[in-house]
């Protein structure tokens, strides 16, 4: 299999199915600090651009002998919007993708053109990264070609809402002493209520970066979650931060936490200190907080 890869099985989505639209090299408009894969300079296109057919093929394959996947996910190693041939594929994907789902990861960097609206507009599922609202700081972490205009990406993102009738997610990234100032957090989650995504993913460096960055802790990125208010915020929790670093909460902060996000008991295990836990199963003993069971996941609310 060349282009498929995984599954993967998310807590978000399920069992994953990746399709990679440019395996052999990195092909991205963006050379992020944070990015996982090499460092690279950024390019306009993808070299050595896959047939819609190839791809289908190994789809087909995989669904024949394992079934559908719970999501069928569009990516690249780089931008998968750059990939000339996406209108036909997803409209290839949508015949053939039977109850799976299908999920494209994109920097958002093409969002302004019309013609990329409209293929995006039919996914079930849009994830767009925005982590600056300002182009000086825009450039210092997501390092894109020159003429990619932050200003753009957020009124394609605006006009892109109000085309598309599935779920849009954005995801905003944070890496300590780049866009981790209170002005970009303030003005970033501005602008996201001005979008109106369906869900913000909030998160920070995570495995080895190609440059060397460093994240935030779980604590940092719950307290900054609090500037998001009114939004969809779901705190990508790392776990990693020191047993020194857990958090400890009064009965009444619990309440208040999970009222504003659900969190699962491993969420909760990774984050707050065993009184903190001790806490938690009290207040759902006495009633005050409650489970929530979906199909994946049992979550404590209030
Ligand atoms: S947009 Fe994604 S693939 Fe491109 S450089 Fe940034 S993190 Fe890497």
């Amino acid at each position: 299999m060349k282009y498929i890869f995984g599954p993967v099985n998310s807590r978000r989505f399920g069992i994953s199915l990746g399709i990679d639209l440019s395996p052999e090299s990195k092909s991205c408009n963006f050379d992020c600090l944070y990015c996982e894969l090499k460092k690279a300079e950024p390019v306009p296109l993808i070299k050595r651009e896959p047939e819609v057919e190839d791809i289908i093929t190994e789809i087909k394959n995989y669904i024949e002998v394992n079934g559908y996947p719970d999501v069928i996910t569009v990516t690249a190693n780089g931008e998968p919007t750059l990939y000339s041939k996406l209108d036909s594929l997803i409209d290839e994907l949508n015949r053939i993708k039977g109850n799976s789902k299908t999920l494209i990861l994109s920097n958002g960097s093409t969002i302004k053109n019309s013609e990329i609206q409209k293929t995006l507009t039919k996914f079930d599922m849009v994830k767009i990264s925005l982590d600056a609202v300002d182009q000086k700081t825009f450039r210092k972490i997501n390092r894109a070609l020159k003429e990619i205009q932050v200003k753009d990406i957020i009124q394609g993102l605006k006009e892109f809402r109000k085309k598309f009738r599935g779920e849009l997610i954005i995801e905003v990234l944070l890496v300590r002493y780049v866009n981790d100032s209170l002005e970009n957090i303030t003005k970033t989650a501005e602008i996201l209520k001005e979008i109106k995504p369906d869900r913000v993913d909030l998160g920070t460096v995570d495995r080895p970066p190609a440059y060397r960055v460093y994240p935030l802790t779980d604590k940092e990125l719950i307290d900054i979650s609090g500037y998001f208010s009114g939004l969809n915020v779901n705190v990508i929790i790392r776990g990693k931060d020191s047993i020194e670093e857990k958090i400890s909460l009064s009965e009444e902060q619990i309440i208040k936490t999970v009222k504003r996000r659900p969190y699962t008991y491993q969420d909760i295990q990774n984050l707050f200190d065993l009184q903190t836990v001790q806490k938690v199963h009290k207040l759902i003993k006495q009633g005050v907080l409650k489970e929530i069971k979906t199909q994946k996941e049992t979550f404590i609310s209030a």
